[in-house]
């Protein structure tokens, strides 16, 4: 194995490939088509790679620069940008995608000017929002008038379909309803337009509830999927499905010891607050035997969301580069040196792929 510089997070090229075809199958069998998203993993081309390699079409991220990395990188897919683009982004949009979900009438005409620059034509996806309160019309009505704009008078963009995406700001379920009312936006638009929309896209990681479940409304074809293929960690945690066929060791974490100590669990002298302005609480349980490891706030955000692998471990908080284990009931015997292992949560995936501090490691 490669030496290691640590902190690092180790990414099993196989084990993911294993996750995207697992996901991609059970898609398939439902006619659902699996898009690849890579923003978790901050974009990684070498992710990309497994999506596309295990039967994904579509590569997707809100990022462009990520979009860019994959293609630079040689990854031959088609891309879609999924935040709704900012209007000083339309140029790169065309130039770096074939399709991008939309949600503002002015944002459209840019990228129809834009696409007619390149003499290009972009596909486009109009987003409903449906209770979630992120992106998307609300008023479903303009949003049919929009989709008909796009159709009858932007010459340089193709309207695909329409997408909605739950779950992650209003923490809204995707419930077969919820769906049904997505499709209904869409054959209000085909009956207007007198064709068949290309996708219905029926949201991310939590729409793969209804794939398991087997009750998928009929013509959501597509699925937007991060999460669910490179943690499958959500569904399970959260709603309690079996998520059992995937490895759940895609992405871990490791960290290396740099002192241990016994000291007092209260802190001693006047407390006032902590590196980051907070005031938290310090439970007294006397002298402890505590561990710092070589990774702190700047590189994952929020310390009690890291899993330890080993058990007797337990996370007393942290600053910006240092985090303090509590590790009086570990049988290990630690030492200074010593690498510790965590699994991720999507936040920490994030946060850990995106820092310059935290090295990237592929087995494969
Ligand atoms: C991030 C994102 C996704 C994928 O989310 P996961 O929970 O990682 O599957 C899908 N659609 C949109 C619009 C997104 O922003």
């Amino acid at each position: 194995m490669k030496e290691r510089n640590y902190p690092c997070v180790e990414i099993n090229l196989k084990h993911l490939k294993h996750n995207v075809e697992e996901v991609n199958r059970r898609c398939n069998e439902q006619g659902i088509e699996m898009i690849g998203v890579i923003k978790g993993a901050t974009g990684l081309p070498l992710i990309a790679k497994q999506y596309i390699d295990g039967g994904a079409k579509m590569i997707a991220s809100s990022r462009l620069e990520q979009i860019e990395d994959c293609i630079e990188f040689g990854i031959k897919a088609k891309y879609m940008c999924l935040r709704v683009p900012m209007l000083s982004e339309v140029d790169e949009v065309i130039r770096l995608t074939e399709y991008s979900l939309n949600s503002e009438l002015k944002v459209l005409r840019a990228l129809n000017h834009a696409a007619k620059g390149q003499n290009k034509k972009h596909n486009v996806i109009l987003m409903a929002d449906l209770g979630d309160l992120r992106e998307g019309f609300w008023d479903k009505e303009e949003m049919v008038d929009v989709a008909l704009l796009v159709e009858n008078e932007m010459d340089n963009l193709i309207l695909s379909g329409v997408g909605t995406n739950l779950g992650c700001y209003g923490s809204i379920v995707p419930t077969p309803d919820k769906l049904e009312e997505l499709i209904e936006i869409a054959e209000k638009i085909e009956t207007k337009i007198e064709r068949k929309l290309e996708y219905i896209s029926g949201g991310a990681t939590t729409s793969l509830m209804r794939v398991w479940d087997g009750n998928m409304p009929e013509r959501i074809n597509m699925l937007r999927v991060g999460e669910g293929v490179i943690l499958g960690r959500d569904l399970e945690l959260f709603f309690g499905y079996d998520m059992s066929s995937l490895y759940k060791d895609v992405l871990m974490l490791k960290a290396e010891i740099i002192e241990i100590k016994d000291k007092p669990s209260h802190p001693i002298g006047e407390i006032a607050v902590d590196a980051f302005g907070q005031r938290p609480n310090y439970t007294d349980r006397g002298i402890r035997k505590r561990a710092l490891i070589g990774i702190g706030k700047v590189d994952y955000g929020n310390p009690f969301e890291l899993v330890p692998l080993e058990e007797g471990i337990e996370i007393l908080g942290a600053s910006s580069d240092h985090t303090i284990l509590d590790i009086e009931e570990n049988v290990n015997n630690l030492n200074v040196g010593d690498v510790l292992e965590f699994k991720v949560c999507y936040a920490i995936m994030v946060y850990v792929t995106n820092s310059r501090n935290v090295k990237i490691f592929y087995i494969d």
